[in-house]
């Protein structure tokens, strides 16, 4: 187990909170384990017995949720960690692949990064906490908690995937932004520097420009112009996916920021996603991870909750969810720039600090 979690750390360079929130899930069930006199195999057959314990357990640690039982959701990122303990431990022959069999079903992958065309075999967890989506009281709060973000992260295949979580949930961009962006829209400049034709010298920053010329349709809803300054681990998600990018010819002339890779017969390579291939891709991700059904705006909830964890200032908050967006000239020369930066910071530190790409 202990070596699982360093094979996360620094093996796959996961972020050191990621690790963190799965090294206490993974004692819990490690305690749990132990306490019944289970081997690895027999405590992979009943999962289910110690999610359902966790389930009316009340949280005894400090901090949101002290003294009530996790719901359903929150148990999620609970069965990704163990999901993954399994894997790691058949991979390194700790168990023996029946474990494996018991855990997942094996699908075909069709998803797979450009260079790897030829059709390979994913493994699909059985057991799922609330994955299907319902209007019940189970179906959690509205926000993909952090824990939840981690989990979508740690399953990513492409650094364009990680790099669209990041900017959902690190930025709150609404899907039809995300789907808008356009490369000229970031400008990677180091702060106190600017590019030619724009003002603002803050740092990285991402222009959300309303546009209708999107060939699938996808426009940012608010009709000004916003600028949203891009946290370091972002700048580092979206280098990554640029990388990429540069291995699909096609893509080398589109002005779109995010592209098709060159995917099944049906789908070409290059091509702007739509919005709704980015919320299959997101609800994707959160069935592979186990998760409950997480949807793009979740992640976007997400950044308001915890900017209201870290108390951010609602004029600061608003700017940057681009509720109050003002002319851009006034953006670009507003006094509290350095307040907002301070906020976009903390607020994606907390949701996606340091992952890297895969
Ligand atoms: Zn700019």
């Amino acid at each position: 187990m202990d070596h699982y979690l360093r094979h996360l750390r620094f093996g796959r360079g996961r972020a050191e909170s990621t690790t963190k929130s799965y090294a206490g899930h993974l004692k819990r069930f490690e305690r749990w384990r132990q306490s019944r006199g289970l081997t690895w195999e027999e405590a992979a057959r009943d999962i289910a017995g110690h999610l359902i314990e966790r389930r009316i357990t009340p949280r005894a640690h400090p901090g949101r949720g002290r003294g009530r039982a996790p719901s359903d959701a929150a148990l999620g990122p609970a069965l990704a960690a163990i999901h993954g303990f399994y894997r790691h431990a058949a991979d390194v022959g700790e168990v023996n692949d029946q474990v494996l069999r018991l855990l997942f079903e094996v699908i075909e992958g069709d998803r797979l990064p450009y260079g790897e065309r030829e059709r390979s075999l994913v493994l699909r967890p059985r057991l799922r906490v609330d994955a299907r989506p319902s209007y019940s009281a189970h179906l959690g709060p509205p926000e993909a908690t952090a824990d939840e973000v981690a989990a979508l992260l740690e399953q990513v295949a492409t650094a364009r995937d990680a790099c669209m979580v990041g900017f959902l949930a690190g930025l709150g961009l609404r899907i039809g932004q995300l789907a808008a962006v356009r490369r000229e829209d970031i400008h990677l400049v180091p702060p106190g520097r600017t590019v030619p034709g724009c003002a603002y010298r803050h740092g990285p920053h991402l222009h959300v420009v309303r546009r209708d010329g999107h060939p699938r349709g996808a426009i940012s809803k608010s009709r000004s112009t916003n600028v949203l300054p891009v946290p370091g681990p972002l700048v580092m998600l979206y280098a990554g996916w640029l990388n990429e990018r540069r291995t699909i010819p096609a893509a080398a002339t589109s002005p779109w920021a995010f592209v098709s890779f060159d995917g099944p017969a049906h789908t070409a390579a290059g091509q702007p996603l739509s919005t709704r291939r980015i919320y299959g891709i997101v609800v994707d991700l959160a069935a592979k991870a186990g998760l409950r059904h997480i949807h793009p705006h979740m992640l976007r909830h997400a950044f308001g909750a915890a900017a209201s964890d870290l108390d951010i200032a609602r004029d600061v908050l608003q700017r940057l969810l681009g509720h109050d967006a003002l002319a851009s000239q006034e953006i670009y020369r507003h006094a509290g720039a350095a307040r907002i930066v301070e906020a976009a910071t903390l607020i994606s530190g907390r949701l996606i600090e340091g992952h890297d790409v895969p």
